[in-house]
């Protein structure tokens, strides 16, 4: 049984449990690679529109070069600057204010007397485009891809390029600041949540960093050899867009426009709203200035935590620490679906370990009845071979006797005649049921179904058996009604019941050698009648009443109580009985001992 039980965890269990273990990861992973892959199309959408926002710039840089081309067409660039202010603003929507300056330091639009915000300009800018000082601003150095944008990967990868190496021992905000200082770069605002990632540096310190870089020169170092572009400064925190162009014609006078940037941002929300309506229902897409607060939204209703998105993307050099940011709608959907997913795992392997354990179960409860009916079988094949030899050996011994004329005295003689013929009536028993056992169980056997008066044929069968009882010592006391009771039966099938059941009193009377047969007709719950053979024998022990009706099983063990038998007698009495609609049942005998009961249908018409 251990050894099975060893075979079984080894074949069965284990597997099972690599498999369950192997299927638990397998859908983990495909989780995390689903949730990975609608990262990735978030940080495409970010990129796309952040791609977009800085090329709608680079747009108005060519618009405003167009502007001043056209203009330049009328004039030369001396004639054109002097009110280039107010002409680029009647043209233009898009410039707050139009400048003209030499490259020699001389301011000559707008006029120090023009409207007030011509005027704050002057006072921003004219040191700076008059080359009499240097400040720090982002511009685009000329690049192809004019305000090529920085994505911030949701999964960031390890980025070489970041700058150089933090030892791992470096952390706090003196670390934050060395680490900003090596790369030159200043800390974002907007920290898109990182999901299932490898740590970045930036992860390491908490932290993360702008990609794009300042520089401090005067107007004319920046502009260089250039016919054109577009810068950004800030001042008094509050941004500024430049655009400037020098005609080939007099490359000393530079135009440059600063971009309204309440146009910039009915630009930005333009760029929003065409957001693919298949993400609508999943994501919002921001544009934040650079203090993170939202200046463009693709959901006007929509709030968040501003400075955690779920990617992000900085829009480049043209607006500086602006950045495209996607937020979930419902950012709990995700945690939902991974805990739907936990829980569906859990179900599941507790699923699988349940029929492991049923299944474990059945099959060793199986294992056990099929080692029990071995057992069982072994003792039948003994039981049978001890009740054959046990008549055999006294009918040879009797017969030998008689054959030889060794005994004179003819009451002996008689009595051992009489043992012959007992014993090889036991025999025919015996024979008979274990016949009958195997027809049975090949569903071969037949019955000779007819009406016959059950009060005869119970008589007759007592009258046959009852010497044999009495010479055992058994007194029977037969309790019959005076009416005819008829049923439809096998003559010697319930002829054969009844023995089996007067055989079994006998067998297990102990010294109690009384046994009742009585009949006895009942009204419920249909009209029947009941054939009982009662002892007073010890009874059937404890929780055998219902196991004593199985084949070959045996309460009183033979070999180990002396008593005989195969096991058989009351599994053919209950078969036979139900093949005539019938039933064999047993209950303790009120007073002490067995009262073993057949009942059969009446027939109908006996009234
Ligand atoms: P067996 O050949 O062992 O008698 P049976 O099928 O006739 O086989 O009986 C099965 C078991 O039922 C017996 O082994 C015995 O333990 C129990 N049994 C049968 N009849 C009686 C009875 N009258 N009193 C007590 N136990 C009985």
């Amino acid at each position: 049984m251990k050894k099975v039980a060893v075979v079984f965890v080894l074949a069965v269990i284990a597997p099972s449990l690599v498999l369950a273990w192997l299927a638990v990861r397998s859908l983990r992973d495909q989780q995390y690679a689903l949730e990975r892959q609608r990262f990735l199309l978030y940080q495409g959408v970010a990129d796309g529109l952040a791609k977009e926002a800085a090329a709608s710039l680079t747009d108005k840089e060519h618009e405003f070069v167009a502007r001043v081309q056209t203009m330049l067409a009328a004039a030369n660039p001396r004639q054109l600057a002097t009110d280039f202010d107010q002409r680029l603003r009647a043209a233009w929507p898009m410039a707050r204010v139009g400048c003209a300056a030499t490259l020699t330091g001389e301011i000559l639009s707008p006029s120090p007397h023009g409207p007030p915000e011509s005027r704050v300009f002057l006072a921003d800018n004219a040191k700076f485009l008059g080359n009499r000082e240097t400040v720090e601003v982002f511009w685009n150095y000329g690049k192809d891809d004019k305000f090529a944008n920085n994505s911030t990967q949701s999964f960031a990868q390890n980025d070489s390029s970041k700058g150089p190496g933090i030892s791992p021992e470096e952390n706090g905000e003196s670390i934050n600041n060395a680490y900003a200082k090596k790369l030159g770069k200043v800390p974002r605002n907007v920290v898109p949540q990182q999901q299932a990632a490898a740590p970045t540096k930036e992860d390491i310190l908490g932290q993360q960093y702008s990609k794009l870089t300042s520089a401090e020169a005067e107007f004319r170092q920046l502009i260089g050899e250039e016919t054109e572009g577009t810068l950004a400064r800030f001042l008094d925190n509050k941004l500024n867009v430049l655009c400037w162009y020098r005609p080939p014609r007099d490359t000393n006078v530079v135009f440059v426009a600063q971009l309204s940037l309440a146009q910039i941002k009915n630009q930005l929300q333009s760029i929003v709203t065409e957001l693919d309506p298949a993400l609508r229902p999943d994501i919002a897409v921001a544009v934040l200035d650079d203090s993170a607060r939202p200046v463009a939204l693709s959901r006007p209703e929509f709030q968040a935590n501003w400075k955690r998105p779920v990617v992000s993307t900085e829009i480049g050099e043209a607006l500086p620490h602006w950045e495209l940011a996607v937020y979930l709608l419902d950012p709990t959907k995700l945690t939902r679906s991974a805990e739907l997913l936990k829980l569906t795992l859990g179900l599941l392997i507790a699923l699988l370990l349940l029929s492991i354990g049923v299944g474990s179960w059945l099959i060793v409860n199986d294992l056990k009845r099929q080692l029990a009916l071995a057992r069982q079988k072994t003792d039948f094949v003994s039981n049978v071979s001890h009740e054959l030899k046990t008549p055999l050996t006294s009918i040879r011994m009797f017969a030998e006797l008689l054959a030889e004329g060794r005994v004179a005295d003819p009451g002996k003689r008689q009595s051992y005649l009489n043992i012959i013929t007992a014993e090889s009536s036991r025999l025919t028993r015996l024979i008979n049921n274990v016949l009958d056992f195997s027809r049975m169980e090949r569903g071969e056997k037949k019955y000779e179904m007819r009406r016959l008066d059950l009060i005869a044929l119970m008589r007759e069968t007592a009258e046959n058996y009852r010497p044999h009882l009495e010479a055992a010592g058994f007194a029977l006391e037969c309790e019959f009604p005076q009416t005819m009771l008829e049923v439809t039966g096998d003559h010697d099938a319930l002829a054969q019941v009844t023995v089996n059941l007067l055989s079994n009193a006998e067998k297990y009377s102990g010294s109690q050698k009384s046994i009742c047969l009585r009949i006895e007709e009942k009204a419920e719950p249909l009209r029947h009648v009941e054939v009982q053979v009662l002892d007073r024998g010890p009874g059937v022990p404890r929780n055998c009443e219902e196991r004593i009706f199985e084949k070959f099983y045996r309460a009183h063990d033979s070999l180990s109580s002396g008593i005989q038998g195969s096991g058989l007698g009351l599994t053919l009495a209950r078969q036979i009985a139900r093949a005539h609609g019938g039933e064999v049942a047993y209950r303790p005998r009120e007073g002490g001992g067995s009262c073993f009961v057949l009942r059969l249908p009446l027939v109908l018409s006996q009234t």
